[in-house]
């Protein structure tokens, strides 16, 4: 048979090598197999072996060329699937003010007394004006703080003056999410989310302990009593499965993470999203109390994720959420939606933050910046500057050109690049530099060092395993997903 063989990137992995194309495809070939495959002696490889690098795209008969590069252009289309919608996910940051005290706050929020971060309707009508401007037919408004359920009036024209534009379109859908730390929620307030099906996200540090420790209250009551107390009222207004959480991990609670993700499923929630500290905001400042090295966070990590997959095993369908982004990248050939996992990074082309002042910000990390005095990535404001004056301008011409992980370098190179992406403003951060060192980065020790994890797990291929981490891929319980045949 005459074969090609396409470009693939390589990495060792235990005794085995890992084979990944551009398109996302893997396969793990023992190390002779990847000398004859390096060599082009395809007659010395099996016949399934040979099957599988076809059926995976590495390599192709000569007469099937055109066929396959067809396919492949369709594969490569589907994980760039993204760049078709632009900016659909729109975070307005209504107000800095909060009425909790969080000593790793990346939001830098402040005081309930500081009326002046509170965005006013007229920079509100602007942002509407704005994001109405996105050719998105998807429109989800996020709404953030310091505690946005603070700026209630402003927060209830969003939503009622974005319903009643929507009617204007056929084929536009509108979607809200509050992200609050369920401190306190009038009756009136609760009524109006359900009404008006605003998804709620919320902050769960673990245990009462945990999320005290670090989830201060101005007012010295405990922040847990109420957190779980309006939760509960959500789950009985809404449903049981209304509302995810959001875990920060600190020193406190990175080295019992079994005990917060037991602390997750008595609440009732099926995900956590073990997520390590970024340097933004009051993090900084309590950097010493808090932080801890990425070498810790990954060995905490996997011993998590190893106690929850023997969670799953005893039927407790519970999702780690970054794992099943990854495990969506590498076993599909769909894009996430997740900003830091897209090439180019979504930074603006897939989501922006507008904050309390109409300053417009590709992310949530940019603002946090500015909070902090670098004003480097603000793309306009909206009330002086056009949609295309803050869409099309230098700063996210210059996010976009700096966050192509196929040709920066040693991205380039890596194996791990079609399940990567960039976070041009946590490089900047650490080295004044949106490219990066990128071997040195902490981004990208991480994402190595959890994929290293997962791919591990793909490679012993164990099937019970593979059917728990497709139920996560699907967020769906395997009793509800037919993989495995149960
Ligand atoms: S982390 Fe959230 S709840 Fe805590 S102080 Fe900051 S804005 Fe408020
Ligand atoms: S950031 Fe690191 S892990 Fe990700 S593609 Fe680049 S080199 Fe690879």
């Amino acid at each position: 048979m005459n074969y090609i063989y396409y470009p693939y990137y390589f990495k060792k992995i235990c005794d085995d090598y890992l084979l990944v194309n551009m398109v996302g495809e893997h396969i793990f070939l023992n190390s002779d197999e990847f000398k004859f495959m390096a060599c082009e002696k395809y007659d010395k490889l099996s016949d399934s072996k040979i099957m599988e690098l076809v059926s995976r795209n590495f390599i192709v008969e000569l007469e099937n060329r055109e066929f396959t590069e067809d396919l492949l252009a369709i594969k490569l289309r589907s994980r760039k699937d993204f760049l078709n919608y632009f900016t659909s996910l729109h975070m307005v940051v209504l107000t800095l003010r909060c009425n909790c005290i969080c000593d790793y706050c990346h939001a830098s929020s402040a005081g309930l007394a500081a009326f002046n971060t509170d965005m006013n309707f007229e920079i509100a009508k602007n942002v509407l004006d704005k994001i109405f401007e996105s050719p998105t037919s998807e429109i989800k408004i996020e709404f953030q703080g310091g505690e946005p359920s603070l700026n209630w009036d402003v927060l209830k024209y969003f939503v009622l003056d974005a319903e009643r534009r929507i009617k204007f379109y056929n084929n536009r859908y509108l979607n809200f999410v509050i992200c609050t730390n369920l401190f306190s929620l009038s009756d009136e307030q609760l009524e109006f989310l359900v009404k008006h099906n605003v998804e709620i996200s919320t902050s769960c540090d673990g245990t009462k302990n945990m999320h005290d420790l670090h989830r201060k209250s101005y007012d010295g009551n405990s922040s847990y009593d109420n957190f779980v107390c309006n939760l509960n009222r959500v789950r009985k207004s809404k449903g049981a499965n209304s509302c995810d959480a959001l875990l920060t991990v600190t020193k406190d609670n990175l080295y019992c993470l079994d005990k917060v993700i037991d602390e997750y499923i008595y609440l009732g929630f099926h995900s956590v999203f073990i997520r390590a500290l970024n340097p933004y905001g009051y993090a900084i400042k309590n950097k010493k109390e808090l932080s801890y090295s990425t070498e810790e966070f990954l060995e905490q990590y996997e011993k998590a994720l190893n106690y929850i997959l023997s969670l799953n095993k005893k039927g407790i369908f519970f999702i780690e959420s970054y794992a099943a982004l990854l495990f969506q990248r590498i076993m599909t050939p769909f894009s996430t939606g997740f900003v830091d996992l897209q090439s180019p990074s979504g930074a603006g082309i897939a989501g922006a933050i507008y904050y309390y002042n109409g300053d417009v910000y590709p992310t949530d990390e940019a603002r946090m910046l500015a909070e902090m005095g670098d004003q480097s990535f603000k793309m306009g404001n909206v009330q002086r500057n056009t949609f295309y004056e803050i869409f099309g301008g230098s700063v996210i011409k210059n996010l976009v050109e700096n966050s192509c992980v196929e040709s920066m370098p040693e991205c380039s190179t890596c194996a791990y690049s079609p399940y990567c992406g960039a976070d041009p403003i946590r490089y900047y951060v650490e080295s004044k530099d949106i490219i990066g060192k990128r071997p040195d980065s902490e981004f990208c020790r991480k994402n190595k060092g959890i994929l290293d994890i997962l791919l591990k797990f793909i490679k012993e291929n164990d099937m019970e395993t593979m059917a728990i981490f497709w139920s996560w891929v699907n967020r769906q319980p395997m009793e509800e997903w037919e993989i495995c045949g149960k």
